[in-house]
């Protein structure tokens, strides 16, 4: 702990972000970086409490109260050290993650909490700036060859870390390049796609096979796969939207937000004109999560005239309500930069059907407010209110509302492999029901956070590596960094 009582004399304070008028003319990050000396006196906040929650609030159990104190110290290559002691890739979470940590930081119980990933995104640039972050060469190859399907943070972060212990790694990628929701899905505004590039660089320095525009159950048959490699982990992401099937959907213009992201940030990466155009159009995005929010930053960018966000649930209160309670997960209102830079946004409205001026193209859409109850074991019903239908104009749609599951085609088909309920991979300790075949990252636990993708990526590799050194005469003496994550 640096400065005893900083906590009292600093106030939380996350860098400036470069005005409205000038972001949504580019695609660039727009985050400032705050200096040595501020990104010290953010870290002095942190209290050193004694049952540090932040770390148990991170799913990959990061050393948040250790790295602040090094950072206090002016030590940023221990820092450093202790961040990536943890996690793979800091500069993703450090730019896009919701930061739980500082949901259960012990200063917010009534203060502002630590500027934690901020921090974290401080402590990973000066590495790169200062050159620290280096290919994980092994030290020896133990002989075993493993094949990952899909390249999103689960898969890269298992890719990382079996490398690292001298497996031979292959990832296949179905997409023209690799980064699976990080590239395709997160728009460049949030996460520059150098950054992405400068990590697979690195791993591919260290000896990790990259294998895109190859389909698995299309192109090469998972079998093969299982045949010529010790071990194959599935991290095929939950991939499948829910859809809205009310009437009108088939018109043209309603789309689901990942076809549109997509395209947008192929068209950024110099891959493809978007065939999906917003310019001058009021687009309309149903759902109220992250995806959505991304919708709303890529239009502003893309000229559209107007944008209205609907959500079914009801607008969360700005403070925690009494029955959520620190160090929970705070259901408050969440504004992100996209809604910073303007969209209009309902709550409790229910869509009833979409509707069209030519019997063609969607021009409308019938809304109805809805309220909700709750009764008294908690659970919650919607009602919705008689007399409050209204109709809203719109060119174009994008339904942001979730995934269901993996997809489960072509490659499914030719595996005898089980589902959960949910039609999701199951698996036992991250084993699926296929010898030597694996599974992590939303594909096993449903749609998530790249937090928990690189959490459950570690993990994975941790079970198949134990898996393929089990028949050595030697057994490794690894052990898991953080031992809160058995
Ligand atoms: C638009 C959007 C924005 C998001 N924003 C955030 C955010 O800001 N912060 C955050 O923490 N989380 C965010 N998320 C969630 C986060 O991106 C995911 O939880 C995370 O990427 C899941 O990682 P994954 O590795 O399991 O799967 P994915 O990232 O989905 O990667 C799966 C990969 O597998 C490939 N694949 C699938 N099947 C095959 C096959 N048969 N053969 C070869 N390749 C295959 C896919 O092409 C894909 O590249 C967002 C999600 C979306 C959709």
């Amino acid at each position: 702990m640096g400065e005893v009582g900083a906590f009292l004399k600093y106030k939380r304070k996350l860098p400036a972000k470069s005005a409205v008028q000038d972001r949504i003319t580019h695609f660039n990050e727009f985050v400032e970086t705050q200096s040595r000396p501020e990104v010290k006196q953010q870290s002095d906040r942190c209290m050193d409490c004694g049952v540090p929650f932040c770390h148990k609030g991170c799913p990959l159990g990061n050393r948040i109260p250790e790295f602040n104190d090094a950072i206090s110290k002016g030590q940023w290559k221990l820092a450093y050290d202790l961040l990536i002691s943890t996690n793979n890739f800091p500069e993703f979470t450090g730019r896009i993650c919701p930061a739980p940590c500082e949901a259960s930081c012990v200063l917010g119980i009534n203060n502002d909490p630590v500027t934690i990933e901020h921090i974290e995104k401080s402590i990973v640039e000066m590495a790169f700036q200062n050159n620290w972050v280096k290919p994980k060469m092994p030290n020896q190859e133990t002989g075993k060859a493993v094949a990952i399907i899909g390249s999103g943070p689960s898969g890269l972060a298992c890719a990382d870390e079996l490398r690292s212990w001298g497996h031979s790694v292959v990832v296949f990628e179905r997409q023209s390049k690799v980064g699976g929701l990080l590239r395709y899905g997160i728009p460049d505004f949030k996460l520059d796609k150098t950054v992405l590039d400068r990590r697979i660089d690195l791993m591919r320095d260290s000896g990790i096979e990259f294998v895109t525009h190859h389909n698995i159950g299309v192109d090469i048959d998972p079998k093969e796969l299982l045949e010529n490699s010790d071990a194959v982990v599935l991290c095929i992401g939950s991939t499948v939207p829910r859809d809205l099937p009310i009437q009108g959907r088939d018109l043209q213009g309603i789309h689901f937000a990942m076809d549109y992201l997509t395209q947008v940030n192929k068209m950024v990466g110099g891959e493809m004109q978007p065939e999906i155009d917003c310019k001058h159009k009021h687009v309309l995005v149903i759902g109220g999560g992250d995806t959505g929010s991304d919708c709303i930053g890529s239009a502003h960018r893309l000229e559209a005239k107007s944008v209205t966000q609907l959500e079914l649930l009801s607008k969360p209160p700005l403070h925690r309500a009494d029955d959520n309670p620190w160090p929970l997960w705070p259901m408050t209102l969440r504004t992100t930069s996209s809604h910073e830079e303007g969209a209009e946004r309902k709550w409790s409205v229910a869509t009833k059907k979409f509707l069209s001026d030519d019997g063609i193209t969607v021009s409308g859409i019938e809304i109805v407010r809805v309220h909700w109850d709750k009764d008294s074991s908690g659970k919650y019903s919607m009602q919705e209110i008689a007399g409050t239908e209204e109709v809203l104009n719109c060119d174009l749609v994008l339904l942001a509302i979730g995934f269901v599951h993996p997809q489960l085609d072509n490659l499914f088909s030719k595996l005898n492999l089980s589902l959960d309920q949910k039609k999701n991979i199951a698996t036992h300790g991250y084993q699926t029901s296929v010898p030597h075949m694996f599974a992590a990252g939303d594909a096993r636990v449903g749609q998530s956070l790249v937090v928990h993708a690189i959490a459950e990526g570690r993990k994975v590799a941790h079970a198949v590596d134990k898996f393929l050194m089990s028949d050595q005469t030697t057994q490794t003496s690894r052990t898991l960094d953080n031992p809160y994550l058995l």
